[in-house]
């Protein structure tokens, strides 16, 4: 079982390429890369890269596989292994429980709600309507203790180097960056535009609102997106037509994906859809070769970082799972797309100049269904919450006990505890036993043992301690069975 959950949860392999030693008849890398790339694919398995290879062409993955070293016996070592706490983590080396960055949210007892990873009120979006509407709404990798190795290279060079995050998703953008990343830029829904905040700059630079402008993403609107290659070389994925897969705002669940978002006019409905295909990961493309020219990145005597997170693998996988003819054909079209940019980075500053490295945050786990149906134990189980809050209304009176749900963690409320005055160590420990007795529940691990060492010798409660950050974590840690 702890196997299984090691393929599906946290295979993450990364490559990086010194490509001056390697490319004969070019000239020896100089000593400092001008510019490292760190390429990030979020939710994509190590086996997507196996299962596809005959597919791929020469300069995207095979490019880094065959010339590259290739890390298959990497894990991230922490549970949940989320976007936020991925991120977080590559180019830190830290998990959770140093970093903080426990998951993409936590609640936050004193605010009495759940807080983003990134949530920064007192650095506001900008970008086109955005700013004073909501406060709460800014952003900024303050809640991220460590430094990055940006960070690190930024300190060691007076602050010479550049350093620079994108993404279409916040977190993943401010979070490769660091504290002292000299800017992060992430895609808006609501606009379809790449915006920063107050954290990085007064605002955007000219160069930004102009490549926003041209509204790249619209051009998608009401296209199709059907398959790269004839229908025989998707016969390692299902069947195309698979009931459970979700038809998310009016794409459907077969090819070819009409991409409107089901609106008359391209909008945020439309937007959404469209960070659903392929086409997302091209855009992000375009403004990475952006960032680079109007930076000026790899152009300068200190080596420069350029972080750049592509989030369609992950969304397409949500939607329609990793068997799918759906996210072959995304691994595909990412496959060409990575051929482009190694091209256009050789041409603009040269391979000899540049290291390159590529992994994921996490993977993607099946579609629970699709397993049921082969005969593998899979399903949903939504009554963790319910379970607690009725075991303890059984043991100790009737009360509100659980103040916050986020997988895996259920926040009991400390109030009820105190007003009785239990033990919380009592009330988790009534509450894990009742959990344990749950047959697709593996394992349950209280506050009370993550801080006392109190642990089954089990890689799970390590895990688990490895993403434990006290003032952010929840009271009880619920890990359930594969699929
Ligand atoms: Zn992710």
């Amino acid at each position: 079982m702890t196997k299984n959950i090691l393929r599906i949860c946290f295979f993450i392999s990364i490559f990086i390429c010194c490509f001056g030693n390697l490319l004969p008849g070019q000239k020896a890398r100089s000593q400092k890369p001008s510019l490292v790339v760190v390429i990030v694919i979020d939710g994509f398995r190590h086996d997507y890269l196996t299962r596809f290879k005959s597919q791929f062409s020469r300069g995207g993955f095979e490019f880094l596989l065959g010339r590259g070293a290739n890390f298959i016996n990497a894990h991230v070592n922490h549970l949940r292994a989320s976007t936020g706490a991925g991120h977080a983590t590559i180019l830190t080396g830290a998990s959770g429980h140093l970093s903080g960055i426990v998951d993409n949210e936590w609640y936050d007892r004193s605010l009495h709600r759940n807080v983003n990873c990134v949530e920064d009120p007192s650095a506001p979006f900008l970008g086109e309507d955005h700013g004073a509407k909501d406060k709460t709404a800014g952003r900024s990798p303050k809640s991220l203790n460590v430094s990055t190795v940006g960070d690190q290279l930024r300190l060691a060079t007076n602050l010479r180097s550049k350093v620079v995050g994108i993404s279409y998703k916040d977190r993943a953008a401010i979070l490769l960056g660091g504290r002292l990343a000299n800017a992060a830029y992430w895609w808006e829904p609501t606009t379809g535009d790449f915006v920063s905040s107050t954290y990085y700059m007064n605002e955007l630079p000219k160069w930004v609102k102009r490549f926003n402008q041209e509204k790249f993403v619209n051009q998608f609107f009401r296209r199709h997106w059907d398959k790269l290659l004839d229908d025989h070389a998707y016969a390692v994925s299902r069947a195309d037509s698979f009931p459970h897969e979700m038809d998310y705002k009016g794409m459907g669940i077969v090819f070819p994906h009409l991409v409107d978002g089901s609106s008359k006019n391209p909008d945020k409905e439309f937007y959404e859809a469209f960070s659903h295909t392929p086409w997302a990961d091209s855009h992000l493309a375009a403004f990475a070769k952006a960032v680079i020219e109007n930076e000026n990145l790899g152009n300068g005597d200190f080596t420069d970082i350029l972080a750049i997170s592509f989030s369609a693998t992950d969304r397409i996988g949500h939607l329609f799972g990793p068997y799918s003819v759906e996210i072959q054909d995304q691994v595909l079209r990412l496959d060409r797309l990575l051929k482009d940019l190694f091209a256009y980075l050789d041409k603009k500053i040269g391979v000899n100049n540049i290291i390159i490295a590529l992994t994921a945050d996490h993977g993607t786990g099946p579609i629970p269904e699709y397993m049921a149906g082969l005969n593998i134990d899979g399903g949903r189980i939504d009554v963790i919450p319910s379970i607690v809050d009725s075991v303890l209304d059984r043991q100790y009176g009737q009360g509100d006990w659980v103040e916050a749900f986020l997988k895996p963690s259920v926040y009991l409320s400390h109030g009820e505890i105190k007003i009785r005055n239990l033990k919380s160590a009592d009330v988790e420990n009534t509450a894990a036993e009742e959990l344990r007795r749950v047959r697709e529940i593996t394992h349950v691990v209280t506050r009370t043992q993550l801080t006392m060492g109190d642990l089954p010798p089990d890689i799970i409660p390590r895990r688990f301690l490895n993403q434990f950050y006290p003032s952010r974590s929840g009271d009880i840690l619920v890990h359930w069975k594969p699929y």
